[in-house]
């Protein structure tokens, strides 16, 4: 007993040591580091690992940044699946890492995207997804997370309200799309996406930087949805947010029977067979299990 007190002080003093001594790492996302006599090494990617093992204010002081999971397969599994989402949107790489904090696990059940093109995932999240979803749910919230990196890309949601609930549902729609598409997940069976969707969501924290509300579980039931049904077409992530809203604020509204999707005839046709599925979704009338018997 006292020999592993003694362990866990000295773990303590260091994590402080550490944290002190990245304290410009911790305002990255707002500032760039001070020029200083390092400069030339803090610069370089991945250098910073290298010397602090403090993360961030967002994660536990004892967690630590790592590029691998706890097995090569796991590890390919989600690096893959990153590859593919940035593919699928066109995207440039960015920095994506898992977070360990060996001393305190739970602490790292989260996920993180930075506005400045990072992705950091939690080891516990990733675990706790696995065993009771399956791969699926993990590659929907790091979809989801990739969506909130589109979000900062091209200055989206084109929809603003007073907390992050636009951003979150089209996360989550960016996320359903991402799950159907040939060329990413390639799930044609929504009952498999509805089944992970659920399950992602109870878990759920997991967050973008900006806080607020997520929406009500019926809204991001129904977010997930169209963005599924979206799925169907190839579009850009701005083509994506223009129908995604475009739909969803006709389904809030009740406007969606009025207006016609004048940009996109072809997505409207289609579309317009699900305004009302979507409605229900979203007020409720269709449960979470006769949600996950969609087809
Ligand atoms: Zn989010």
């Amino acid at each position: 007993m006292k020999k592993s007190l003694n362990f866990c002080f000295l773990a303590g003093a260091f994590a402080v040591l550490s944290l002190t001594a990245c304290t410009d790492e911790k305002m990255e996302d707002n500032v760039l580091p001070q020029p200083q006599n390092e400069s030339a090494k803090i610069q370089q990617p991945g250098e910073k690992e290298k010397i602090c093992s403090y993360v961030d204010q967002n994660w536990s002081s004892t967690a630590v940044l790592k590029t691998a999971l706890k097995t090569t397969t796991d590890t390919n599994f989600m690096n893959a699946q990153m590859a593919k989402i940035i593919s699928l949107w066109g995207g440039t790489s960015l920095t994506f890492r898992f977070v360990d904090d060996p001393s305190n696990a739970n602490s790292t059940y989260n996920a993180i995207s930075y506005s400045n093109g990072k992705i950091y995932y939690g080891y516990a999240i990733y675990y706790d997804a696995k065993a009771k979803g399956g791969d699926i749910v993990n590659a929907m919230i790091l979809a989801h997370e990739y969506g909130h990196q589109l979000q900062y890309r091209y200055n989206l949601p084109s929809v603003n309200e007073s907390t992050a609930r636009p951003n979150e549902l089209e996360a989550d729609g960016f996320a359903g799309y991402y799950l159907r598409k040939p060329n990413g997940y390639n799930k044609t069976n929504f009952t498999e996406i509805a089944t992970a969707y659920e399950f992602a969501q109870s878990i759920g924290d997991y967050q973008t930087t900006s806080a607020g509300h997520h929406g009500t579980p019926p809204q991001r039931r129904s977010a997930v949805r169209l963005g599924f049904l979206l799925g169907q077409y190839d579009l850009s992530a701005t083509d994506f947010d223009y129908n995604f809203f475009y739909y969803y604020q006709g389904v809030l509204n009740g406007t969606y029977k009025m207006g016609k999707n004048s940009k996109n005839p072809e997505i409207d046709a289609y579309m317009s067979q699900y305004m009302d599925e979507l409605r229900k979704i979203q007020s409720g009338e269709i449960s979470a299990e006769e949600f996950k018997n969609l087809k």
